[in-house]
């Protein structure tokens, strides 16, 4: 999980952008017109919206009035496939070096295939097309926020544009091994004095998406991958050379990919486990899965 750079232009000329981008509707012909009449409003909320995700307080956003009329025609204005919302989907996902990143942040394990609307579109029609307001994410991270995504004092789920993620360790990982099977249980722990703020917010995010329980389903990969590596490479390689390689690469991945990525404290919890070194030689490889 990593921060992805955010929106940086102009939040209403992408409006207008799409907006633009539409064409007028056969069996509704006053579509066009009528969005026109809600620019001046639309310019106005957008600009609280901006300040309150520069103060990082969107979570204090109240609801405009909006008609029956004008939320449908807001609402109508979101496509996934909409071309200005695939640029803004490839702009916010292209890390250093020009890296596509198409793997849903929210979880890390899926891909991304929707914008999340981080203030939910349906109460807060208005920002249903407000650059800052859509998130690259799975279908199903998408559908788990959903309506409840605040209390009174804050947001329920990490909003990756603004909240900075520890450089500090809180994910961590088990691995046991019996009867030939491997497998790998992560949980969260605040270790090393990350704020109480953040470490529930990070706590809240991961529980209400059951991410840990996520990365238990998706590991057997990363086991398999693991376990061939130690078995292909104890000829030629001592057990601490094989850790210093793999702890280094796995550094040089976090670096890039996020520190508490899952699927690299998976593998450094499996190169220093001396069970899974010994069911690494000396087993046929079987993952729980
Ligand atoms: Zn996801």
């Amino acid at each position: 999980m990593r921060n992805l750079p955010h929106f940086y232009d102009e939040s209403f000329s992408f409006f207008h952008d799409v907006v633009k981008s539409k064409h007028k509707k056969r069996d509704d012909p006053g579509f066009l017109d009528r969005l026109e009449t809600y620019y001046e409003d639309i310019d106005i909320l957008f600009e609280e919206y901006n300040k309150l995700f520069k103060e990082n307080k969107l979570h204090t956003v109240i609801a405009s009035t909006v008609e029956d009329q004008q939320k449908s025609d807001l609402l109508d204005l979101y496509h996934y496939d909409n071309k200005r919302i695939q640029a803004l989907k490839t702009l916010v996902t292209t890390i250093d070096d020009n890296r596509a990143l198409n793997t849903c942040q929210n979880c890390t394990v899926r891909i991304v295939e929707s914008m999340d609307h981080q203030v939910p579109k349906n109460d807060f029609p208005e920002f249903s097309v407000h650059p800052l307001n859509l998130f690259p994410s799975c279908e199903k991270c998408n559908k788990k926020k959903g309506k409840y995504w605040r209390t009174e004092t804050g947001r329920l789920f990490l909003n990756l544009y603004l909240d900075p993620l520890p450089e500090a360790q809180y994910l961590f990982c088990n691995v046991s091994v019996e009867d030939e099977k491997v497998e790998a249980h992560f949980e969260l722990r605040n270790n090393e004095c990350i704020s109480t703020e953040l470490f529930q917010l990070l706590k809240s995010h991961y529980d209400r998406l059951e991410l840990c329980s996520l990365f238990s389903l998706s590991c057997g990969t990363v086991i398999s991958r693991m376990a061939t590596y130690i078995k292909n490479h104890s000829d030629m390689l001592s057990i601490e050379q094989m850790q210093s390689i793999t702890l280094k690469s796995n550094q040089d991945e976090k670096n890039i990919y996020g520190q508490n990525h899952w699927e690299f404290i998976l593998q450094d919890t499996l190169i220093t486990s001396e069970d899974f070194i010994n069911f690494a030689l000396t087993n046929h490889i079987q993952v729980a899965d």
